[in-house]
């Protein structure tokens, strides 16, 4: 069955590995809908120990819940003090955060920086989940964010050649800055907006079919509330979930707002 809804979660600098463990262990035995696929970031220290924690549960096996890391070097190894390379958690990791607003700030990623990240992580097999987003909430009233957009993903996917055979490893999160760990949400008809015209642009630069197979997720305080606001709207394919994330009861309760929502699209697709 085809996945329909995306749900991930970006644990950012919270959780070692007891605490991650401990949470994952509630988790693992979560529900989650054939049509819905679970993402959870954990910070590089506590990657392992999820791992291990879930190995050998159902909802890993089956692929229904896989893990990311939050952030890899492009370099293969070497002199790179602090850094964690692709090849080191490419085992159990199957896709990586690139370009989070909060790398670009507080670390200066620059987009020649994401756009090594993504070639590297395609070069060894692994799923980009691009983000990208306007910094400013007065961006919207200029209508500024469009063009923000597609010069972001310009200089992101610069001499990215994605086809039918390899577009699976790109996600693209729309995350406006203004929105993300502010409370202060982007209503679903702005996220529906600018998710749209981040497909528009893909299908301009890689064609309309591999366009419709890259999923465009939104950010932005996302929580149990406003979750199903979102994935009703028809452009947006999923969520990607920072602070409610770390709250297992809310994290449960979008993944069961994605599992019902999953099954009536599923309906209407008839599938
Ligand atoms: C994020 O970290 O990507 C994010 C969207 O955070 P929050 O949900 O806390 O706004």
């Amino acid at each position: 069955m085809n996945i329909n809804i995306y749900i991930y979660g970006n644990w950012k600098m919270n959780l070692g590995p007891p605490g991650a463990t401990a949470y994952v262990r509630s988790l693992s035995d979560v529900p989650v809908h054939d049509a819905v696929k679970v993402s959870i970031f954990p910070p590089t220290v506590s990657l392992y120990a999820v791992y291990k924690e879930i190995e050998s549960t159902q909802n890993y096996v089956s692929g229904k819940i896989s893990l990311g890391a939050q952030n890899c070097d492009w370099r293969e190894s070497g002199a790179v003090t602090g850094e964690t390379s692709v090849d080191m958690v490419k085992e159990f990791c199957s896709e990586i955060l690139v370009g989070h607003s909060e790398r670009r700030s507080l670390f200066g990623e620059s987009e020649a920086i994401i756009n090594k990240k993504i070639a590297s992580n395609i070069e060894k097999g692994l799923r980009s989940v691009l983000c990208i987003g306007e910094t400013d909430f007065h961006h919207i009233e200029s209508g500024e964010p469009n063009r923000i957009l597609q010069e972001q993903l310009s200089n992101s996917l610069r001499s990215i050649d994605l086809n039918e055979n390899n577009c699976e490893k790109l996600i693209v999160a729309y995350e406006p800055v203004w929105a993300i760990g502010t409370g202060k949400s982007a209503t679903s008809e702005i996220a529906e907006k600018r998710c749209g015209h981040i497909k528009a642009q893909l299908a301009i630069k890689y064609g309309e079919v591999v366009a419709s197979k890259i999923p465009i997720l939104y950010g932005g305080s996302v929580d149990e509330k406003n979750a199903s606001s979102y994935l009703e709207t028809s452009s947006i394919n999923g969520l990607l979930v920072g602070g409610a994330s770390l709250d297992e009861s809310k994290f449960r309760s979008i993944i069961e707002i994605a599992n019902d929502l999953s099954s009536s699209k599923n309906q209407k697709e008839g599938n």
